[in-house]
C-alpha cells in the first residue's frame, strides 16, 4: 500500500546518520519504507517539522505475529498447539528454508527419548538438515533425539578438552557431541541404544568426515564390559537417568578424568549428594536450560578422584 506523508530531504552520504538520529528522537515514521529520490533520501517523519516535505511511501508490510516454535533445520516445531493450521502456514511462509511444521503429539518419551509429531503444513516428513558450526546432520525427530538448545554446550565441552584426548559418548544420539569433539579427540566412542540413532550417527560422521569416531550400537550399562578403561572424558547426556549409569562412567574414566552429566533438577545441588558419594568432586554445576516451571537441565561437570 502506498501513503503519502511528511519526510525529510537529505543527502544519500548523511542519510544513515540521520535516520538513526530521527530514530532516537521518536521522531522517524517506521510504518512506512525510506526511499532513494535521485541523491537523496526521503525519511518518513511522525510530524510536519521545518524543511520538511510531503511525498509518496510504500508502507512496511505487517508481519503476522508467527507462534512460537522450535527450528530444527528445514523443521519448525510448533510450542503452541492452540496455533493450528494457520499458525503452521504463516511459520512455513515466514521463511523459504522452513518446509515443514510439526506438532509434537506427545512428550519425549520411551528409552529412545523419541516423541510423535503430526505434520500441519509442508512436506510430510520429520527428516532434515541442519547445520550446527558449520558441522551438517541428517535430523529425523521422529526417529532419534535431537535438540539445538545444547549447542552451546558442546562448544564449551569442546573448550575444555586437551589435544588427543580419549573420549566416551555414553548416550551419542545422532552423534552433535561427538562430531563436535572430534577435532580436538584422539578417539572418541559413542554409543547409544537406538539402532535409527545409531544408523544417523554413521551418516553424520560420514559427512562431517570425523574418522575418529567410533560408533556403538550399546546399552551404556554394558560399555565397562566392552570397552577398555583410562577415557580422559565421559559425556552423559541422558537427563531424566544418567545417574543410573554413573557407576558405569566411573568404572571407564581414568582418574582425574572428567566427567559431564546432564540432568533435570528442580533444586541447585539436587544431586550434589550422591554424586559425592560415588567419589567424584564437583568442579561445577550450570544451568543449561529451563524445562518447565521449577525444573530445569543442569550440567555437572566432575573430576573422578
Ligand atoms: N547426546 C545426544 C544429543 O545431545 O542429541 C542424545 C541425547 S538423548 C537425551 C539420550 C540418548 O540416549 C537417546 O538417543 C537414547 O536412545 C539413548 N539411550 C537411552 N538409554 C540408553 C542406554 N541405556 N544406553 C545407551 N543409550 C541410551
Amino acid at each position: 500500500m502506498v501513503r503519502e506523508g511528511w519526510c525529510l530531504r537529505v543527502p544519500k552520504s548523511v542519510g544513515e546518520k540521520q535516520r538513526l538520529q530521527l530514530l532516537r528522537e521518536g521522531r522517524l515514521d517506521t510504518s512506512l519504507l525510506l526511499r532513494r529520490d535521485g541523491a537523496d533520501l526521503l525519511l518518513p517523519v511522525k510530524e510536519p517539522c521545518g524543511g520538511c516535505e510531503r511525498a509518496l511511501f510504500e508502507e512496511v508490510p505487517e508481519r503476522p505475529d508467527l507462534p512460537r516454535h522450535d527450528l530444527v533445520g528445514g523443521i519448525a516445531v510448533l510450542l503452541e498447539p492452540d496455533a493450528g493450521v494457520r499458525g503452521a502456514e504463516l511459520l512455513l511462509g515466514s521463511r523459504p528454508s522452513i518446509h515443514t511444521v510439526l506438532l509434537p503429539e506427545g512428550p519425549v518419551e520411551g528409552e529412545f527419548r523419541t516423541r510423535r509429531f503430526s505434520v500441519l503444513a509442508g512436506t510430510p516428513t520429520t527428516r532434515t538438515s541442519y547445520t550446527e558450526y558449520g558441522l551438517r546432520f541428517e535430523i529425523d525427530l521422529s526417529l532419534a533425539y535431537f535438540s539445538p538448545r545444547l549447542s552451546g554446550e558442546r562448544q564449551r565441552v569442546l573448550g575444555l578438552m586437551g589435544k588427543g584426548e580419549r573420549v566416551l559418548d555414553m548416550f551419542a544420539g545422532v552423534g552433535p557431541f561427538a562430531i563436535t569433539l572430534a577435532p580436538r579427540a584422539g578417539i572418541i566412542y559413542a554409543a547409544d541404544i537406538n539402532p535409527g540413532a545409531v544408523g544417523l550417527m554413521l551418516a553424520n560422521i560420514a559427512l562431517n568426515r570425523a574418522g575418529n569416531i567410533l560408533p556403538l550400537l550399546a546399552d551404556a550399562a554394558r560399555l565397562p564390559g566392552i570397552l577398555p578403561p583410562g577415557f580422559d572424558r565421559v559425556v552423559m547426556n541422558l537427563p531424566f537417568g544418567a545417574v543410573g549409569f554413573l557407576d558405569a562412567a566411573l568404572a571407564l574414566c581414568r582418574p582425574g578424568g572428567a566427567i559431564h552429566l546432564y540432568a533435570m533438577v528442580g533444586e541447585e545441588g539436587a544431586l550434589a549428594p550422591v554424586i559425592r558419594e560415588k567419589g567424584c568432586r564437583i568442579l561445577g554445576e550450570r544451568v543449561v536450560h529451563t524445562y518447565s516451571p521449577g525444573e530445569w537441565l543442569a550440567v555437572y561437570d566432575l573430576r573422578v578422584e
